[in-house]
């Protein structure tokens, strides 16, 4: 077992970009069921008040009791603010609209800014054996990207592969500096993902290489390419991976979980020794 991986003590990891629509909903549903794949076992925390990762993991609005509003603002029993998806090793703590008063309500609360951090620690997590848990930022700089900021071990940002792309990145290095400067000192930058890349069009290789020059290693060599199968899979609320397994789509997440399964020296689960 590596240092990075350890039982009862999964990695965290905020997807997040204040940009809307450049495949953060879509990275953190899709490079789940990557991980879950090679056996690894996740949570996803829905963290935008529109629920989009919630729909495309297949819990409608009826079904979500509980949600990330009460995980921040209540203390609810885990079992009901944790449900499993259609995908093994793949869980999911929903949200709806509530959660878009809880940037008021958490402005007047002391722990404000820490109180995803507490929840996604408490006594009782250990119990699920999760080894990562991704969270789906909304498109702002909130009190809730703030809270996932503080809550994770690192950020991995989706850089939608058009123009003006680089442009928002230094709001949100700001930000990040300022948390590692205040409640999360050890706050890492996972990677920077290029999303919704397109190898024939101009504009996408320019994107690319501005990003690897000015970011360096910061860039996942994975890319995830624009395939209309991504983008058809929320509707049938499944991951791509199990909409169309072998669409270049699925391919391309696969890859990216393979890249930080590796990085964080994640081996497939083994069975338990005899
Ligand atoms: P965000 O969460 O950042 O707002 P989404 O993940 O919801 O962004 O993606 C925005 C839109 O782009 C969605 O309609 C999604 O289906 C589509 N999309 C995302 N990634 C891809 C891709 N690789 N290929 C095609 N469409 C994509
Ligand atoms: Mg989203």
């Amino acid at each position: 077992m590596s240092d990075s991986i350890r039982p009862g003590k999964p990695l965290i990891l905020a997807i997040a970009n204040q940009k809307g629509g450049v495949g953060k909903t879509t990275t953190a549903i899709n490079l789940a069921a990557g991980l879950a794949e090679l056996g690894a076992r996740i949570l996803v925390v829905d963290l935008d008040p529109q629920g989009n990762a919630s729909t495309g993991l297949g819990i409608e609005a009826p079904d979500r009791l509980k949600t990330s509003y009460d995980l921040l603002l209540d203390k609810p029993d885990l079992d009901e603010v944790i449900l499993p998806t259609r995908t093994d090793n793949l869980f999911l703590c929903p949200a709806n609209a509530d959660l878009a008063s809880a940037d008021i309500e958490l402005a007047v609360n002391e722990k404000r800014s820490q109180l995803l951090r507490e929840a996604l620690r408490q006594q009782g997590m250990e119990r699920f054996g999760f080894d990562y848990i991704l969270i789906d930022c909304p498109p702002s700089l909130s009190l809730l990207t703030v809270n996932a900021l503080i809550a994770c071990d690192s950020v991995l940002v989706p850089l939608q592969s058009e123009f003006f792309a680089l442009e928002g990145l230094s709001q949100l290095m700001l930000t990040i500096r300022e948390v590692r400067g205040t409640a999360n000192p050890a706050l890492k930058i996972e990677g920077v993902l290029l999303t919704m890349y397109d190898k024939r069009n101009n504009l996408s290789q320019l994107v690319e290489g501005d990003a690897r020059q000015n970011l360096g290693d910061l860039v996942f060599r994975t890319m995830i390419p624009r395939n209309v199968r991504v983008s058809e899979a929320p509707s049938y609320a499944l991951p791509v991976l199990s909409y169309d397994p072998t669409s270049k789509g699925s391919e391309a997440y696969r890859a990216l979980a393979r890249e930080i399964a590796v990085r964080h020296g994640f081996a497939a689960r083994q069975e338990p020794a005899l």
